[in-house]
């Protein structure tokens, strides 16, 4: 069986350049006869050195000295010049005795109690760091997703809600009615639209301001919502003008519904700021003419009938041909 005593100092050499700690092969009166790198780098420090005393203080030279002389195996602790740190550090020592009087030294360097203490804060401040920067980016990303889903349904409603009256907007009204006429014509299904214009509006605003006219917007907006009766829909199609869609209703069924809104828009006060206002409507009707007409078509009777409604005297309702 092979022990450290028998290896080659070739053996001995590699086996040093593999080991962490610094390691030295040394005769009896300690001259440095091979080394590993851990040594060298300390012992670059000290070039003149070629004897393993003159890296320690002269105590410790002293004493390690007579270690040398009793040839026995030694563990002991101290201070150290070679180490990877500049400074003189504390290590733990063996000296092992090996073949022709030779000596394998080792030095070990060890934290200080400061050291280790301070070793463990550090850890802990890592460990928490990173607990605190894992959470946070947990949370981050927690937090982004929701963000992300808030933009998106934010995004979605944008895409789609009129932002003043909360209505359809223009987009959404129109591929509503273009579903309608899909659907009419599939199913020979018949429905009709209402286009809604508030009379004289541009007079509120020249008269009260543009926020007060925004106001009396939204509350009709809430009129006409409040009026229709499901599956009809309403949207907001321009400045102050509403499309309203009534699936499965005849040009008449439309007419009840836009004298009942005329009605209930007249009679209603709308309160805006110290203003306290009253408005009317004006409504043109349009039912699908299938085989005839196409969205695009069916709006421009509506808007037609509604521009008579205008020149009619305002505040009613035509239905066009
Ligand atoms: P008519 O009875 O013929 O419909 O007269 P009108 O004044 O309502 O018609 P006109 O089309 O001349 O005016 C519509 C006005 O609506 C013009 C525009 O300034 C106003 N308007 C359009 N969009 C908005 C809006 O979002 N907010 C406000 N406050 N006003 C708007
Ligand atoms: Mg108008
Ligand atoms: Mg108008």
């Amino acid at each position: 069986m092979y022990s450290l005593t028998d290896l080659s100092k070739r053996d001995l050499e590699v086996l040093f350049d593999h080991i962490q700690a610094a390691i030295a092969l040394v005769d009896r009166d300690g001259n440095l006869i091979s080394w590993n790198s851990a040594f060298d780098i300390g012992k670059r420090q000290f070039p003149n050195a070629n004897n393993l005393k003159d890296l320690f203080l002269q105590k410790d030279a002293d004493a390690l000295h007579l270690k040398l002389r009793e040839g026995e195996k030694e563990h002991w602790a101290g201070e150290f010049a070679i180490t990877e740190t500049d400074a003189a550090s504390l290590c733990d020592f063996w000296l092992v005795p090996t073949v022709h009087d030779h000596f394998i030294f080792i030095a070990e360097r060890i934290e200080s109690e400061a050291d280790a203490e301070k070793m463990v804060e550090k850890l802990r401040k890592q460990v928490d760091l990173y607990r605190v920067e894992s959470e946070f980016s947990k949370k981050l990303a927690r937090n982004k997703q929701i963000e992300m889903e808030a933009v998106l349904a934010q995004a979605e409603e944008v895409a789609h809600v009129d932002p003043l009256t909360f209505l359809p907007n223009r987009r959404t009204i129109i591929k509503d009615l273009q579903s309608e006429v899909m659907r009419a014509e599939r199913y020979r299904s018949l429905f009709s639209i209402s286009v809604v214009d508030i009379d004289n509006f541009k007079s509120i605003n020249d008269n009260y301001g543009h926020p007060v006219g925004d106001e009396i917007l939204r509350q009709v907006a809430i009129q006409l919502r409040d009026g229709i009766r499901h599956p009809d829909v309403v949207g907001r199609y321009g400045g102050e003008e509403f499309i309203i869609l009534l699936p499965n209703s005849d040009k008449n069924a439309a007419a009840e519904q836009a004298a009942r809104l005329c009605r209930s828009i007249r009679d209603e006060v709308m309160h805006s700021r110290e203003y306290s206002l009253q408005v009317t409507i004006s409504i043109g009707i349009a039912q699908f003419r299938l085989g005839e007409d196409s969205w695009h078509s069916l709006l421009k009777r509506a808007d037609n009938a509604m521009f008579e409604a205008k020149s009619g005297g305002r505040d009613r309702w035509v239905v066009g041909d």
